[in-house]
């Protein structure tokens, strides 16, 4: 991982990071000022993402180290304006690393679009006709956008659904028909709205109903990015706390937040500090994944932790994390926004299924280093500092100023804006 030369990537300059990458082969050689106005969005490409479009709104992009994925190692680049994470990913995936790093398993990239249809008089002969016909609407599916079956996919298999009215909820009783496609390397919006609007009519005549909408659904639970790792306990070892006191209060730490909703939502979204950071900087639909996730985190009944810590036979501490992952390598701003463009390049143009890998190894790192800090130190140390830098830059801090109002506000009694103002004020007389 040119590891020597990436040592201590944090404590350079932007400049001296881009250097060391080009250095190692990460970019291209080029004059350091190109490849910053190269992830610049051009107004003519932002105009035409969005209606109404008066600027762009920048988030910064960091890049996590020390990723070991499926043997294969990784820098992963992440937007994000949230202090600590990057840091937090690299820190964890180093440990990782060290033993092994993750293993990941893919399902099959099928997604779902679905068809409500209500006002059904004879389930059981609806659900019978459905089921005799499901060759015809997989067929007129395919019809409506035959290049996805050019290129090897397309609609291959349906799946009925009976929802019971509910009287609490008032709601009525729905017939649901799924459509599968398989979207390749595309996460598919666009084709399968297009695929279900089309076998919408069909569908209303074979059961005589109305259909209320056909919509891709986000709940993407056919296609699964699952991503483990194995911690011997000697790796978690740590300033006065024994591998195994540190195993056990993760095991613990994630029971807590298997058993609590309160703390899953918590957890959940520490996974998602890591995932929406990657998500974004490759140019997918963070809402999409986000929603399935929580989705996901509810399928016993209950909202949990999508993660599970447990300990191995040998005392090892396993990890896992599954979540649906319906990205794309292509489609939507993907190919045109300069930012997903040359993050797709900085991961080596994975496929689908790979950056999905890349992503659930992602979040199940920053739930790792999450969680290790809540049950050692507690994560305020760590946020305290990177917290000290945001309020020296608020105060009006620039250049050298910034680390020593940091380090100052660091030994103050009260770490806030007046202060760090006071300490600059201080500096510059
Ligand atoms: P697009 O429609 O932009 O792109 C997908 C298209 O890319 C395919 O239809 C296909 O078209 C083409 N393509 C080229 N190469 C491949 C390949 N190897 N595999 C598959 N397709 C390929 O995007 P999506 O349909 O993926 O939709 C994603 C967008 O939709 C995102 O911007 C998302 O935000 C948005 N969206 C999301 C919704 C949601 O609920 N999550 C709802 C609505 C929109 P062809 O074969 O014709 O060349």
């Amino acid at each position: 991982m040119g590891k020597n030369k990436l040592d201590k990537f944090y404590n350079r300059t932007i400049d001296q990071r881009i250097e060391a990458l080009m250095t190692e082969k990460y970019l291209e050689q080029r004059p350091i000022d190109d490849f910053k106005e190269s992830l610049i969005l051009p107004e003519e490409i932002a105009n035409h993402m969005i209606e109404n479009q008066i600027g762009t709104y920048q988030l910064p992009l960091g890049l996590a180290l020390h990723f070991l994925i499926d043997d294969k190692e990784y820098l992963l680049p992440m937007a994000t304006e949230e202090p600590s994470v990057i840091a937090a990913a690299s820190f964890a995936a180093k440990t990782i690393a060290v033993a092994g790093g993750f293993t990941t398993e893919i399902t099959d990239r099928v997604m779902i679009g679905q068809i409500a249809l209500k006002g059904i008089k004879d389930k059981e002969q609806a659900i019978h006709a459905i089921s005799a016909a499901e060759e015809e609407i997989i067929t007129i599916a395919n019809e409506a956008h035959p290049s996805i079956v050019k290129r090897g996919g397309g609609a291959c298999g349906i799946n009925i659904r009976w929802i019971e009215r509910d009287q609490e909820q008032d709601t009525s009783s729905f017939l649901v028909v799924h459509l599968h496609v398989e979207t390749l390397e595309a996460m598919g919006a666009n084709m399968i709205n297009t695929m279900v609007e089309a076998i919408k009519p069909y569908l209303e005549s074979l059961t005589a109903a109305k259909a209320v909408m056909g919509i891709l659904s986000n709940y993407a639970t056919e296609c699964l990015a699952t991503a483990r790792c194995r911690i011997p306990v000697d790796v978690l070892a740590r300033r006065g706390l024994s591998g195994v006191e540190i195993r056990d209060r993760i095991v613990e730490a994630n029971q807590f937040a298997i058993a609590d909703p309160y703390r899953a939502v918590t957890n959940n979204k520490g996974i998602m500090n890591g995932i929406d950071a990657l998500v974004i900087a490759t140019g997918n639909d963070s809402r999409a994944i986000e929603a399935g996730a929580h989705a996901y985190a509810t399928r016993s009944g209950q909202y949990r932790s999508l993660t599970k810590w447990t300990k191995a036979e040998n005392g090892d501490l396993i990890g896992e994390l599954t979540i649906p992952l319906p990205i794309g390598t292509v489609g939507g701003s993907i190919g045109i926004h300069p930012g997903a463009t040359f993050t797709h390049q900085m991961l080596g143009y994975p496929d689908a299924k790979r950056l999905e890998a890349i992503i659930v190894s992602l979040g199940l790192a920053q739930n790792f280093a999450a969680i290790r800090a809540l049950v050692t130190d507690g994560i305020q140390k760590g946020h305290m500092a990177l917290h000290a830098k945001s309020l020296a830059i608020n105060a009006g801090a620039t250049g050298d100023e910034v680390k020593k109002v940091t380090q100052a506000l660091r030994k103050a009694e009260h770490m806030d804006l007046k202060t760090a103002e006071q300490i600059l004020a201080k500096l510059r007389s």
